[in-house]
């Protein structure tokens, strides 16, 4: 295995990466952890936690069908004979499966190690039945994505459902690829995205007025919603304006609409400006409670969240980039003021929710020290240590999201919730996680539609990666 050139957020891109890109298959054939299909799963006598509200169906069975839930009651005698695989639930809860609106997987850095594949057997691993990828460096555009969702629906390569994002970047951001200077090329570069796989745009903050519009003019013509960092040179309101679909961070008001400034008698008015257009926010909150702990560039800080719970699921190159990219990426400043952002933050992250905020879970990992599927649920302990009940955080990562893809058409069939008819992403736990959200560590068995990873498979799929990693 050899050391390559591993690119983060904020690096340079070179060739390189094209040039490692034939060798993809690679890992796909040596994986031994993919999992047979079942026509019909039936679950027995579990309480389901269906997040449509807050209550818990005690008792109930579960029949699954080629993936989608067909039955949810008490009577089981009737498909018993019929089920390909019968689980016994009994004093287990089954609730959606996890859903993450905003990722970067490592897909598409390196073709010759498995990295993107280790990071989807994680995320499913911790019951992430969904992902968003906002945006990777893909060359040529959408390169790989077809074949790596049709090998994640095959089930060929252990996974959540995964979506997908084409960035438009702010010009002198990292990589200057994938950028636009006005009108005619956002147009272009939407187009180019849908007809390489892409089902979503995200665009960043400090592209020209005219190019944001462009982009999301051609994006609402070809049905793509548009995630959005709200732009620099406009105030928020002319930004949510234009139609934004999803802000891609709950933070984006302290430049958008506080101007930098701890401005806490603002706060309702924000929510008032935000109220009137409403877009679906990702939380990505853990994210900015760590950068904020890693302003002034201590490297004991960094070492520190290194250190975590599952970092042996991270690959090391991975962490390596980190090391290079993040720790100075957030130097300078008065740290006194620097210390007061976050709290402004929290506040008003709290007045929007207690106004009606819809928020879908996004940890932006693996980016920015997150381990894949676990930062989900370091977001949803962070959720419910901000005041949201263990039930609001976990409908951000569930029904709300599973809205949001539905709504804008991009999943074929509903998920979220546990309800007739919908996908059958699914955990099933061993404590009740409207007690407490740590509960959902407690991962017994993960269904994504027709395939099942019992305790037995996700130890596997998790003693995989962490080996692989471990020997690397
Ligand atoms: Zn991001």
């Amino acid at each position: 295995m050899k050391r390559y050139l591993l690119l983060g957020v904020s690096v340079v891109l070179c060739l390189t990466l094209f040039l490692l890109s034939t060798e993809e298959d690679t890992a796909a054939e040596e994986d031994t952890t993919s999992v047979a299909t079942h026509k019909t799963i039936l679950i027995q006598n579990v309480n389901i936690v269906p997040m449509t509200h807050e209550t818990i169906l005690q008792k109930r069975s579960v029949l699954i069908t080629d993936g989608v839930l067909e039955y949810i009651g008490t009577d089981d005698k009737y498909q018993i004979e019929t089920a390909d695989i019968v689980i016994d639930g009994s004093g287990q809860y089954l609730a959606p499966g996890l859903q993450d609106l905003h990722t970067h997987l490592d897909f598409m850095l390196d073709r010759s190690e498995p990295i993107g594949q280790h990071e989807l057997k994680i995320f499913l691993s911790f019951g992430v039945t969904t992902i968003l990828n906002q945006g990777e460096f893909a060359i040529p555009l959408g390169d790989g994505i077809e074949q790596l969702k049709q090998a994640i629906d095959s089930g060929s390569i252990p996974g959540p459902k995964l979506y997908t994002a084409s960035y438009v970047r702010s010009p002198g951001m990292g990589t200057r690829l994938q950028t636009v200077t006005n009108k005619k090329e956002a147009g272009e570069l939407v187009q180019a995205s849908k007809a390489a796989g892409y089902e979503v745009m995200k665009v960043y903050h400090g592209i020209s007025v005219e190019s944001y519009e462009g982009v999301l003019e051609a994006a609402e013509k070809l049905n793509m919603p548009v995630i959005g960092h709200p732009l620099m040179a406009l105030p928020l309101e002319k930004t949510l304006a234009m139609g934004l679909d999803l802000i891609a961070h709950a933070e984006s008001f302290t430049y958008s609409y506080f101007n930098n400034e701890i401005q806490y008698d603002k706060i309702p008015d924000a929510v008032k400006t935000y109220l009137k257009y409403k877009p679906v926010i990702a939380t990505t909150m853990v994210l900015e409670e760590k950068v904020s702990k890693l302003w002034g560039g201590d490297p004991t800080v960094f070492e520190h969240f290194i250190s975590g719970p599952n970092m042996e699921f991270v690959h090391p190159t991975v962490i390596d980039d980190w090391r290079a990219t993040v720790l100075d990426r957030w130097t300078g400043g008065d740290m006194d003021e620097l210390n007061k952002i976050n709290p402004f933050i929290q506040t008003y992250f709290k007045a929007l929710h207690a106004a009606g905020a819809k928020f879908v879970m996004g940890t932006d990992g693996p980016n920015v020290i997150g381990v894949p599927g676990y930062g989900v649920h370091e977001e949803l302990q962070y959720l419910t240590s901000l005041g949201l009940s263990p039930f609001e955080a976990i409908k951000i990562a569930t029904k709300n999201a599973g809205e949001f893809l539905d709504e804008h058409q991009l999943s074929k069939i509903k998920s979220g919730t546990i309800e007739i008819g919908n996908k059958a992403d699914l955990i099933l736990i061993k404590s009740n996680p409207l007690n407490d959200v740590r509960n959902l560590l407690q991962i017994s068995t993960v269904i994504a539609g027709n395939r099942l990873y019992d305790e037995k498979s996700i130890m596997m799929m998790k003693q995989q990666v962490s080996e692989y990693n471990a020997n690397w």
